[in-house]
């Protein structure tokens, strides 16, 4: 790899965060011709990407020094801090002018703090979440809401463009992962909402496939009814690829949203502690469409026991 500009307008990409989104967004980048380095914490992840052909790196310090973008596709904000600034920080490494992408779903006044502290060190931050799922990332039809200031993230567009086919600018730094928080707050409710038909709709005699062909037919449907039902909720395998640790750490992010800005939010205080309880119950490492497991079973128990 030489250090000209590519034409994506950058010299080098650091990919942070292999898992299960991250890898194949990674891919995308080195198919399309990106000069991208991955690194993972995790050796079976970076074993993943350089099985696919991808140059991964053993030391994230080094695959800093020599990139311009830096991507963090990481559980939440604070691991994106951590990585950025903690004991090994990755700023220590980052030329001045660098540009860190966070397309985690972070929590977004942490990320106008972070963005405030790496403006000091002469480092961009931009916030650019994704929504679509381990399927989306794989073709490249990823939604992808992005924070940040428009010459910042016009420099990296066409970055996106390889891994999103939906872009949107959301505003200010921070502002995407705002929209994101709130999205999968919808996304959970609607999820939540249409499991617990399927199960009352069952005991009453009715079909769970008829319910939701009904629902897509009709004004209860919504992403689950249409991508999450059928193929993971009614055979029970509960295999979406997205865990519920992740969405409940987003519920909270939402709600924690709400509540630093003292907007009232009754509702999403009530699916919050649900998925909590769920989380106790199941892991943080079961899929999130197990919530149908947990309502049909552990919340009953709940019930009966009050
Ligand atoms: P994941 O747990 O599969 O992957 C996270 C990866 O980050 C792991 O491989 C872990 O080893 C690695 N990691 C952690 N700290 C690191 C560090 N300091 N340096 C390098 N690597 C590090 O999670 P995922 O499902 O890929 O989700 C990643 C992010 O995307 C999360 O914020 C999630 O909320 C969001 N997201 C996930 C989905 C989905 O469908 N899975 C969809 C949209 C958004």
């Amino acid at each position: 790899m030489n250090g000209k500009t590519s034409f994506f307008g950058c010299k080098r990409v650091a990919f942070f965060g292999l898992g299960k989104m991250g890898l194949p967004m990674a891919r995308r980048l080195h198919d399309a011709g990106v000069p991208v380095v991955g690194f993972d914490l995790s050796g079976p992840a970076r074993d993943a990407f350089a099985q696919s052909g991808g140059a991964v790196a053993a030391n994230a310090g080094e695959v800093a020094e020599r990139s311009d973008v830096l991507i963090t596709m990481l559980p939440d904000g604070k691991a994106v801090r951590t990585a950025l600034l903690g004991s090994e920080p990755l700023v220590a490494h980052c030329a001045a002018n660098a540009i860190v992408i966070d397309m985690s779903s972070s929590a977004p006044v942490g990320t106008r703090e972070l963005a405030d502290e790496l403006g000091g060190r002469g480092i961009h931050l931009i916030d650019a979440p994704v929504s679509g799922g381990v399927k989306r990332a794989l073709d490249g039809s990823l939604a992808i809401m992005v924070g940040g200031p428009p010459e910042v993230v016009a420099r990296v567009r066409p970055l996106l463009e390889v891994m999103g086919n939906s872009i949107f600018a959301t505003g200010a730094v921070g502002s995407g992962h705002a929209m994101k928080a709130l999205n999968n707050y919808v996304s959970a409710a609607g999820l939540t909402a249409a499991c617990e038909a399927l199960q009352v709709g069952e005991k009453f005699g009715l079909d769970p496939v008829v319910m939701t062909d009904v629902l897509n037919a009709s004004t209860g449907r919504n992403n689950s009814t249409e991508a999450k039902l059928k193929p993971f909720v009614i055979p029970k395998n509960y295999t979406s690829g997205f865990s519920l640790g992740l969405m409940a750490k987003d519920l909270r992010t939402a709600d924690d949203l709400a509540r630093h800005l003292d907007v009232p939010a009754p509702f999403s205080e009530a699916l919050i502690a649900l998925w909590e309880e769920a989380l106790d119950e199941l892991s943080a490492a079961a899929d999130h469409t197990a919530i149908d497991a947990y309502l049909a079973t552990a919340a009953r128990r709940h019930r009966r026991a009050r």
